[in-house]
């Protein structure tokens, strides 16, 4: 297997040092980039596989850059945030982000993340997984073609709504999807009594897929921001 490349984007001369130490003391290789412009060059002619993306870019708003690379390229990308705000983050997530750090975070949250994506890297790379008709996590099995879910050996008995859900987070699984996101695809809308139905019908589906909702395996809750399907 070879080493990843991690193209790291940040103009914070400290940040860029504590990132780049980081990837080399845990074998991963890494280009950098100062701004937005050199991101672009860099993504298109290094085709890296994994992008670290600050979103305050002297040139342009990390956002442009997502906009940008989607265009042509669904390799992975990591937003670090210094902004708190959850918009930012969600405007990020919208526009094809994958994940998000915020600012200040430790070296284990970054290395943590790196690692989730690299998950759904490898998986998007040897099954194709989106592809194919059946998918499998853990214990859970969707055959996407017969309609059915299954934990272990039961089959889940979900409402159509739970079902649509749970196919929409498997699909993307690995990727945080934004509420706005989650009702667009499965109500058409998102009116904040969709994100209010949404929360309810979230809660039904993680009682029967998880086995302690309290403190779920399968579905993570970015509070604010969204859900996402962890690959475990
Ligand atoms: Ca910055």
């Amino acid at each position: 297997m070879n080493k990843p490349v991690i193209l790291v984007v940040e103009d914070d001369n400290s940040v860029k040092n504590l990132i780049t130490t980081t990837l080399k003391a845990h074998d991963y290789r890494y280009l950098t980039a100062q701004n937005g412009d050199c991101a672009i060059m860099e993504a298109s002619s290094h085709s890296p596989d994994i992008v670290l993306l600050d979103l305050g870019l002297p040139d342009m708003d990390g956002i442009e850059v997502i906009k940008r690379i989607r265009t042509w390229s669904n390799m992975p990308i990591i937003v670090i945030s210094a902004r708190s705000e959850d918009t930012d983050k969600i405007d990020a997530l919208d526009a094809g982000a994958d994940d998000y750090l915020t600012k200040p975070f430790s070296v284990e949250e970054l290395l943590a993340r790196l690692r989730v994506t690299q998950r759904r890297l490898s998986m998007m790379q040897n099954e194709s997984s989106v592809e194919s008709s059946v998918f499998t996590n853990g214990k859970l099995r969707i055959d996407y073609a017969a309609g059915c879910a299954y934990l272990g050996e039961e089959e889940l008995h979900l409402t159509p709504i739970e079902y649509k859900l749970l196919c929409l987070l498997s699909k993307n699984v690995g990727k945080v999807l934004t509420h706005t996101f989650i009702t667009q695809s499965i109500w058409g809308s998102s009116w904040d009594n969709d994100i209010a139905s949404l929360r309810v019908f979230m809660a039904t589906l993680r009682k029967k897929l998880e086995k302690d909702p309290d403190s779920p395996q399968y579905i993570q809750t970015h509070i604010g921001v969204g859900y996402r399907m962890m690959k475990i």
